[in-house]
Protein backbone atom coordinates (compact mmCIF):
# COMPACT_ATOMS: atom_id res chain seq x y z
CA UNK A 1 0.00 0.00 0.00
CA UNK A 2 1.44 3.68 -0.94
CA UNK A 3 1.95 5.80 1.94
CA UNK A 4 3.67 8.56 0.13
CA UNK A 5 5.98 9.02 -2.56
CA UNK A 6 8.77 6.74 -1.49
CA UNK A 7 7.31 5.01 0.74
CA UNK A 8 5.27 1.76 0.78
CA UNK A 9 3.82 -0.55 3.46
CA UNK A 10 3.77 -4.24 2.22
CA UNK A 11 1.80 -6.43 3.69
CA UNK A 12 2.51 -10.23 3.49
CA UNK A 13 1.31 -13.54 5.29
CA UNK A 14 3.95 -14.72 7.80
CA UNK A 15 3.65 -19.07 9.07
CA UNK A 16 5.18 -18.99 12.30
CA UNK A 17 4.82 -21.61 15.08
CA UNK A 18 2.08 -23.27 12.74
CA UNK A 19 0.18 -19.74 12.80
CA UNK A 20 -0.56 -17.82 9.74
CA UNK A 21 0.05 -13.94 10.64
CA UNK A 22 0.15 -10.84 8.51
CA UNK A 23 2.61 -8.84 8.87
CA UNK A 24 3.62 -5.03 7.34
CA UNK A 25 7.31 -4.37 6.54
CA UNK A 26 8.38 -1.11 5.13
CA UNK A 27 9.65 0.02 1.68
CA UNK A 28 11.46 3.38 1.93
CA UNK A 29 13.20 4.21 -1.53
CA UNK A 30 14.39 6.77 -3.75
CA UNK A 31 16.41 6.79 -7.20
CA UNK A 32 19.53 5.72 -4.82
CA UNK A 33 18.54 3.67 -1.63
CA UNK A 34 16.18 0.91 -1.28
CA UNK A 35 15.58 -0.02 2.58
CA UNK A 36 13.15 -2.66 3.79
CA UNK A 37 12.42 -2.25 7.60
CA UNK A 38 11.76 -5.33 9.44
CA UNK A 39 12.56 -8.46 7.19
CA UNK A 40 9.60 -11.83 8.35
CA UNK A 41 11.03 -15.13 8.93
CA UNK A 42 13.39 -17.65 6.94
CA UNK A 43 10.74 -18.11 4.54
CA UNK A 44 9.05 -14.75 3.85
CA UNK A 45 11.38 -14.34 0.73
CA UNK A 46 9.24 -15.05 -1.88
CA UNK A 47 6.43 -13.06 -0.28
CA UNK A 48 8.92 -9.89 0.17
CA UNK A 49 9.76 -10.37 -3.60
CA UNK A 50 6.36 -10.11 -4.83
CA UNK A 51 5.15 -7.10 -2.17
CA UNK A 52 8.51 -5.08 -3.95
CA UNK A 53 7.34 -6.02 -7.14
CA UNK A 54 3.71 -4.83 -6.93
CA UNK A 55 5.14 -1.68 -5.20
CA UNK A 56 7.04 -1.18 -8.53
CA UNK A 57 10.74 -1.39 -7.13
CA UNK A 58 12.08 -4.28 -8.55
CA UNK A 59 13.47 -6.64 -5.87
CA UNK A 60 17.23 -6.29 -7.07
CA UNK A 61 17.57 -2.68 -6.31
CA UNK A 62 17.23 -3.28 -2.50
CA UNK A 63 20.16 -2.37 -0.49
CA UNK A 64 19.70 -1.59 2.93
CA UNK A 65 17.59 -3.29 5.59
CA UNK A 66 17.04 -1.91 9.04
CA UNK A 67 15.60 -4.15 11.84
CA UNK A 68 13.51 -2.55 14.61
CA UNK A 69 15.03 -5.09 17.13
CA UNK A 70 16.29 -8.72 17.54
CA UNK A 71 13.14 -10.76 17.45
CA UNK A 72 12.64 -13.53 15.15
CA UNK A 73 9.89 -12.29 13.28
CA UNK A 74 11.94 -9.57 12.15
CA UNK A 75 15.60 -10.84 11.30
CA UNK A 76 14.70 -14.33 10.57
CA UNK A 77 14.38 -13.07 6.68
CA UNK A 78 17.60 -11.18 6.40
CA UNK A 79 19.79 -14.47 5.82
CA UNK A 80 17.77 -15.72 2.72
CA UNK A 81 17.87 -12.23 1.13
CA UNK A 82 21.42 -11.44 1.84
CA UNK A 83 22.08 -15.28 -0.04
CA UNK A 84 20.71 -13.41 -2.92
CA UNK A 85 22.09 -9.60 -2.65
CA UNK A 86 25.52 -9.69 -0.76
CA UNK A 87 25.60 -5.75 -1.25
CA UNK A 88 22.26 -5.29 0.93
CA UNK A 89 23.91 -3.61 4.69
CA UNK A 90 21.81 -4.75 8.01
CA UNK A 91 21.54 -1.85 10.38
CA UNK A 92 20.37 -2.17 13.98
CA UNK A 93 20.65 -0.64 17.28
CA UNK A 94 23.66 -1.03 19.53
CA UNK A 95 21.87 -3.15 22.06
CA UNK A 96 20.64 -5.60 20.05
CA UNK A 97 23.43 -6.12 17.80
CA UNK A 98 24.93 -8.65 19.70
CA UNK A 99 21.67 -10.61 19.83
CA UNK A 100 20.96 -9.75 15.99
CA UNK A 101 25.06 -11.52 15.52
CA UNK A 102 24.96 -14.73 18.04
CA UNK A 103 26.33 -13.20 20.20
CA UNK A 104 24.03 -13.40 23.16
CA UNK A 105 20.98 -15.50 23.04
CA UNK A 106 18.03 -14.21 21.81
CA UNK A 107 16.08 -12.68 24.57
CA UNK A 108 12.56 -14.61 24.01
CA UNK A 109 14.56 -17.61 24.10
CA UNK A 110 15.45 -17.12 28.08
CA UNK A 111 11.87 -16.20 28.37
CA UNK A 112 8.62 -17.92 29.02
CA UNK A 113 8.34 -17.96 24.97
CA UNK A 114 10.56 -21.05 25.94
CA UNK A 115 7.53 -23.24 27.25
CA UNK A 116 5.27 -22.42 24.60
CA UNK A 117 8.03 -23.68 21.93
CA UNK A 118 8.22 -26.46 24.29
CA UNK A 119 4.19 -27.18 24.15
CA UNK A 120 4.82 -27.56 19.81
CA UNK A 121 4.25 -30.55 18.14
CA UNK A 122 7.80 -32.18 17.63
CA UNK A 123 8.02 -30.97 14.15
CA UNK A 124 7.16 -27.66 14.60
CA UNK A 125 9.42 -27.46 17.68
CA UNK A 126 12.92 -28.38 15.52
CA UNK A 127 11.51 -26.04 12.83
CA UNK A 128 11.66 -23.13 15.16
CA UNK A 129 14.68 -24.16 17.23
CA UNK A 130 16.10 -24.17 13.66
CA UNK A 131 15.11 -20.90 12.76
CA UNK A 132 16.59 -19.51 15.92
CA UNK A 133 19.74 -20.94 14.97
CA UNK A 134 20.02 -19.75 11.48
CA UNK A 135 18.82 -16.49 11.95
CA UNK A 136 22.52 -14.62 12.61
CA UNK A 137 23.65 -12.34 10.87
CA UNK A 138 26.24 -9.65 10.79
CA UNK A 139 25.43 -6.08 11.75
CA UNK A 140 27.24 -3.77 9.23
CA UNK A 141 26.25 -0.15 10.80
CA UNK A 142 24.73 0.56 14.35
CA UNK A 143 22.60 3.10 14.51
CA UNK A 144 21.73 5.44 17.35
CA UNK A 145 18.91 7.61 19.19
CA UNK A 146 18.27 10.76 17.47
CA UNK A 147 20.46 10.23 14.37
CA UNK A 148 19.47 10.89 10.78
CA UNK A 149 20.12 8.68 8.23
CA UNK A 150 20.76 10.36 5.58
CA UNK A 151 18.26 8.18 3.33
CA UNK A 152 15.32 9.20 1.33
CA UNK A 153 14.81 12.57 2.39
CA UNK A 154 16.27 11.96 5.79
CA UNK A 155 14.94 9.27 8.32
CA UNK A 156 15.32 9.58 12.06
CA UNK A 157 16.38 6.88 14.45
CA UNK A 158 14.44 7.00 17.66
CA UNK A 159 15.62 4.84 20.70
CA UNK A 160 12.64 3.11 21.79
CA UNK A 161 13.66 0.45 24.56
CA UNK A 162 10.96 -1.95 26.27
CA UNK A 163 10.16 -4.84 24.28
CA UNK A 164 13.98 -5.17 23.99
CA UNK A 165 17.25 -2.96 25.04
CA UNK A 166 17.70 -1.90 21.54
CA UNK A 167 14.21 -2.01 19.69
CA UNK A 168 14.44 1.59 17.18
CA UNK A 169 11.75 3.17 15.66
CA UNK A 170 12.22 5.32 12.39
CA UNK A 171 10.53 8.63 11.40
CA UNK A 172 10.36 9.27 7.90
CA UNK A 173 10.65 13.25 7.23
CA UNK A 174 9.25 13.93 4.26
CA UNK A 175 5.79 11.58 4.10
CA UNK A 176 6.30 12.26 7.78
CA UNK A 177 5.37 8.64 8.99
CA UNK A 178 6.73 6.84 11.84
CA UNK A 179 7.40 2.75 11.46
CA UNK A 180 6.82 1.50 15.29
CA UNK A 181 8.20 -1.98 14.50
CA UNK A 182 6.50 -3.57 18.17
CA UNK A 183 6.49 -0.31 20.33
CA UNK A 184 2.92 0.10 19.71
CA UNK A 185 0.34 -1.94 17.64
CA UNK A 186 -3.01 -1.54 15.81
CA UNK A 187 -5.81 -4.12 16.57
CA UNK A 188 -9.32 -3.12 15.11
CA UNK A 189 -8.74 -0.02 13.71
CA UNK A 190 -7.42 1.37 16.63
CA UNK A 191 -3.82 2.00 17.88
CA UNK A 192 -2.86 0.75 21.04
CA UNK A 193 0.35 0.10 23.25
CA UNK A 194 2.67 -2.17 23.53
CA UNK A 195 2.43 -5.91 23.78
CA UNK A 196 2.54 -6.29 27.60
CA UNK A 197 2.95 -10.49 27.28
CA UNK A 198 6.57 -10.84 26.19
CA UNK A 199 7.61 -8.10 28.50
CA UNK A 200 8.39 -7.95 32.88
CA UNK A 201 7.11 -5.07 34.78
CA UNK A 202 10.44 -3.24 35.01
CA UNK A 203 10.30 -3.84 30.73
CA UNK A 204 6.81 -2.40 30.33
CA UNK A 205 7.51 0.63 31.99
CA UNK A 206 10.59 1.32 29.66
CA UNK A 207 8.01 0.69 26.93
CA UNK A 208 4.99 3.33 27.78
CA UNK A 209 7.94 5.87 28.77
CA UNK A 210 9.48 5.35 25.37
CA UNK A 211 6.56 6.74 23.73
CA UNK A 212 6.89 9.77 25.09
CA UNK A 213 9.87 10.59 22.75
CA UNK A 214 7.34 10.58 19.80
CA UNK A 215 5.96 14.01 21.12
CA UNK A 216 8.21 15.99 19.55
CA UNK A 217 7.27 14.76 15.96
CA UNK A 218 4.51 15.61 13.94
CA UNK A 219 3.55 12.46 12.71
CA UNK A 220 0.59 11.53 10.21
CA UNK A 221 1.01 7.92 9.68
CA UNK A 222 2.22 5.38 11.91
CA UNK A 223 2.55 1.72 10.61
CA UNK A 224 2.51 -1.13 13.39
CA UNK A 225 4.91 -3.93 12.14
CA UNK A 226 1.97 -6.85 13.39
CA UNK A 227 -1.10 -4.02 12.83
CA UNK A 228 -0.69 -2.01 9.79
CA UNK A 229 -1.68 1.28 9.26
CA UNK A 230 -2.86 3.95 11.90
CA UNK A 231 -3.74 7.64 10.30
CA UNK A 232 -6.40 8.84 12.72
CA UNK A 233 -4.83 12.04 14.13
CA UNK A 234 -1.72 9.68 15.53
CA UNK A 235 -0.13 12.80 17.99
CA UNK A 236 -3.37 12.95 20.09
CA UNK A 237 -3.36 9.19 20.39
CA UNK A 238 -0.22 8.50 21.40
CA UNK A 239 -0.58 11.09 24.64
CA UNK A 240 -3.65 8.78 25.22
CA UNK A 241 -0.98 5.97 25.52
CA UNK A 242 1.33 7.28 28.56
ZN1 LIG B 1 7.27 -8.75 16.17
Amino acid sequence: MKIADGIEMLKLPMNIMGMERIIYPTLIFDNDTVILVDAGVTNSLPEIKRAMEDTGVPFDRLNKIIVTHQDIDHIGGIKPIIDELPVVEVLAHEEDKPYIQGEKKIIRLNSNFMERINALPEDEREKIIDMFENAHVKVNKTITDGEELDYCGGIIVIHTPGHTPGHICLYHKKSKTLIVGDAMNVVEGQLIGPNKLSMNDEEEELAINSLKKFEKYDIKNIISYHGGLFNDNPNQRIKELY
